[in-house]
């Protein structure tokens, strides 16, 4: 079985999903959205993040480097052309300010880790939340903890941006989850490709084959759209996405607010494009687009429920 990144474990989470959570950040995505907020997740190799307001400026790391990629004359301070990705500076660095995103960490000590909280999971009707990057990318490796997990009465929750397989998702996947979030970010599939660099066939049609088993019972899943200024918050694609979603009799949607925060997070990574520079994509969602977005779902459909 292959083995995927591991970015983070973060506990006490209340975002993600009912009660008080673990989450684990998968490394590794298929998708590659313009304004992903997790940018540390995309690749699904292990990188190397520096952060500025950390540093001391005390130099170690730059004596240390066998291959020169570290200046302080460099905008980014890493040259990840030079870099070879061996991490000695990170390990060394004082503050942290050097660090590598992705670990390898065995099935038993993610396990291990997130059973320490099963008694804030069992007060708070929480459980553990399946994010990355994607999590479906490993489905062997997430299959067994989703297993482990609910044979320890835990509550499961993937969140997923629906571009998998889906036969191997029902056989591996769905047994052993709860609830799935599942993002439907652009309706229109050049425009999907365009911003998220996949068509959008596969998602659509895989969320309305899980809406439908659901309906069966067993599991839950409610869609996702994040709101990302100019590009996914338009009258056009979110009208669109409200009428396939009345048309699959689906009530219930999480609307996510732009989060520009990712932007910091692109710097670290040395992960520079045409759309950093974006100034709409820099700006926090204003409460009243807020409210226009949930109205268009809302005034469709009477009994519809939009949160955030
Ligand atoms: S070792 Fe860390 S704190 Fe010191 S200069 Fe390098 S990045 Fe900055
Ligand atoms: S990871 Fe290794 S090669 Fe890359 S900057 Fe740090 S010390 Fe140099």
């Amino acid at each position: 079985m292959r083995s995927p990144l591991i970015i983070d474990i973060k506990g006490n989470s209340l975002d993600d999903g009912p009660g008080i959570r673990s989450v684990i950040f998968f490394k590794g995505c298929p998708l590659s959205c313009v304004w992903c907020h997790n940018p540390e997740s995309r690749h699904p190799l292990a990188e190397l993040s520096f952060d500025l307001q950390k540093c001391i400026g005390c130099g170690s790391c730059i004596e240390k480097c066998q291959v020169g990629a570290l200046s302080r004359d460099n905008v980014f301070f890493v040259d990840r052309k030079k870099c070879t990705l061996c991490f000695s500076c990170a390990a060394d660095c004082p503050t942290g300010a050097l660090s590598r995103i992705g670990q390898k960490m065995t099935q038993e000590e993610i396990i291990e880790k997130v059973l320490k909280d099963k008694p804030f999971f069992d007060s708070s009707g929480g459980g553990v939340t399946f994010s990355g990057g994607e999590p479906t990318l490993h489905m062997d490796f997430l299959s067994g903890l989703l297993k482990t997990l609910k044979e320890a009465g835990i509550h499961t929750l993937i969140e997923t941006c629906g571009y998998f397989n889906f036969d191997e998702f029902k056989r591996t996947i769905l047994p052993y989850t709860d609830m799935i979030y599942m993002d439907i970010k652009l309706f229109d599939p050049e425009q999907h490709e365009r911003y998220c660099g996949v068509d959008n066939a596969l998602i659509l049609e895989n969320f309305i084959r899980l809406h439908k088993l659901s309906i069966q019972g067993g599991f839950e899943i409610i869609p996702r759209s994040p709101l990302i200024p100019g590009i996914t918050d338009t009258e056009e694609n979110l009208t669109a996405i409200a009428r396939f979603l009345k048309s699959n009799q689906v009530k219930e949607i999480r609307l996510l607010p732009n989060n520009p925060a990712w932007h910091e997070k692109c710097f670290s990574l040395g992960i520079s494009d045409r759309f950093m520079e974006d100034s709409p994509l820099r700006k926090w969602l204003q409460p009243a687009v807020m409210e226009a977005c949930q109205c268009i779902f809302e005034c469709l459909n009477d009994s519809y429920e939009t949160w955030n």
